[in-house]
């Protein structure tokens, strides 16, 4: 198989939450990847959105590396049929693996341990320890209420617009998906057919 276009790191629940859009987004994040020549980096689990994300991305003939602490194999399902499954000793091994892979990060609709990650990239990103893109799927408005909370923490003067301006947000996961990657300043030609 040859060397990926680009590396998206995709956080997002371990649940399939309770709207069959989540899951169709999913799996058209997965597709797109495949389809552009990108690599999913992911969190190696087989349940919720990540499994889901995982098996479109592999049924596309895309790369997926999984990182899963040992701890949480039999937890979470390791995903056996990733490209690469690294399986790492700590939480903080997965996410320092899963960052150095990626040249770009999305979170799409999870629980907290995708709010988590979403979080700890951005303040990486915010301290200047990376410069990579980072992108929030707000699908059926699932982010609107986190939006408004974090815009209200401008108004009150504990960030400034400018850390604002490190996250893109977008409903549609067609628009965010080719923006991060043109982003992170990869010189790659999108494949004009949809997906
Ligand atoms: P969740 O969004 O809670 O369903 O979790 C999604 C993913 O985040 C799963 O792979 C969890 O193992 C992972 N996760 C849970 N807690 C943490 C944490 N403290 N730091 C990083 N990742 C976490």
């Amino acid at each position: 198989m040859s060397e990926p276009n680009f590396s998206i790191c995709v956080f997002c629940g371990s649940q399939p939450g309770n709207q069959k859009e989540f899951t169709e987004s999913a799996k058209q994040v997965g597709q797109w990847i495949a389809h552009h020549g990108g690599q999913l980096v992911y969190g190696g689990g087989r349940n919720g959105l990540m499994g889901t994300v995982a098996d479109a991305t592999l049924a596309a003939g895309g790369r997926v590396v999984g990182v899963i602490p040992r701890a949480l194999v039999e937890k979470e399902w390791a995903h056996t049929g990733c490209t690469e499954l690294h399986v790492v000793e700590t939480m903080h091994d997965r996410k320092r693996l899963m960052a150095e892979r990626a040249d770009a990060f999305l979170a799409l609709p999870g629980g907290i341990g995708t709010f988590e990650e979403f979080y700890e990239v951005w303040t990486w990103r915010q301290l200047g320890y990376h410069n990579k893109p980072i992108g929030l799927l707000n699908l059926n408005g699932y982010y609107s209420p986190m939006l408004e909370f974090l815009n209200g923490v401008v108004a009150q003067q504990f960030m400034g617009p400018w850390q604002m301006d490190l996250i893109q947000a977008d409903t549609d996961a067609l628009k965010l998906l080719p923006s991060l990657v043109q982003s992170a300043g990869l010189p790659i030609q999108f494949k004009s057919e949809s997906i």
